[in-house]
């Protein structure tokens, strides 16, 4: 199978910003052993503005561009550094690819992109996706890790998108607070009523929130991708979600 895993800031770093080294230890070896098993894996990681503002000491998101795109700069060295860091200790190679929405919106970069994604794949290496958050501004942004990875998986014509995320799925209400709200194990259509469960942001660190990951359901049912959003709190979950099963909620391929 061909996987794009999206990895949100929430699952490789503590809330302090700082990495979740025993977690990432974990998800490198899952990711390789599946790699080992035969499938082919595309990484789409945040983290970048959370770990660089974690090194900082900020403990809240600052408002002011120049300091989260500072901190991009700062946190993507520190993640790339520990992916290949831990991806080279199973014997796997990684590559850093940072994308902006000229490479969607410009034909010629998107088919620059498309080549060098298809040859890393042929080439064994795991690609690392993230936006390139120091450059972007208004016009060039994707904004949301979501749909970076809904992007790539369409680009590279994936079986599957996991969207690893701090919840175990989609619910019908916010489990935190409600303790009636329920896990909808499998959706087969992003109804208006769907929609209406997906409410507020991500967390403080990172960007997302369920009406990106929504959005990116939406993208991926039409073009016939599966997409799974499930909790990267245990990487094993990954195991489970490609054989069909596993705690999360499933979208299904129309
Ligand atoms: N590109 C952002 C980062 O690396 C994350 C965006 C997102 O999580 O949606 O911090």
């Amino acid at each position: 199978m061909r996987i794009v895993i999206k990895l949100g800031t929430s699952t490789l770093a503590h809330s302090t910003g700082l990495l979740n080294i025993k977690r990432v230890e974990h998800l490198c070896k899952v990711v390789s052993d599946l790699k080992n098993a035969g499938h082919e894996i595309v990484m789409v990681s945040s983290g970048a503005i959370g770990m660089g503002l974690g090194k900082l000491g900020y403990v809240d998101r600052p408002d002011d561009i120049p300091t989260k795109q500072a901190a991009a700069a700062i946190g993507q060295c520190e993640l790339m550094y520990v992916y290949d860091k831990l991806f080279s200790e199973y014997n796997h190679t990684v590559a850093q690819i940072l994308m902006t929405g000229a490479y969607v919106t410009i034909e010629d970069y998107g088919k620059n992109l498309n080549n060098t994604l298809y040859r890393l794949l042929e080439l064994g290496v795991i690609p690392i996706i993230n936006e390139n958050d120091t450059v972007t501004t208004d016009e060039i942004v994707i904004g949301d890790n979501d749909t970076l990875g809904a992007i790539i998986a369409k680009t590279v014509k994936a079986d599957l998108l996991v969207l690893l995320s701090d919840i175990d799925g989609l619910y019908t209400g916010d489990p935190n607070t409600n303790p009636d709200a329920k896990r909808i194990d499998v959706v087969e259509e992003v109804t208006e009523e769907i929609e209406s469960l997906a409410k507020g942001k991500g967390t403080v660190l990172g960007t997302g929130g369920m009406i990106t990951k929504l959005n990116a359901a939406k993208m991926m049912m039409d073009c016939g991708i599966e997409m799974v959003i499930a909790n990267g709190k245990n990487p094993d979950i990954l195991y489970d979600i490609i054989e069909g099963g596993g705690i999360c909620t499933r979208f299904v391929r129309r």
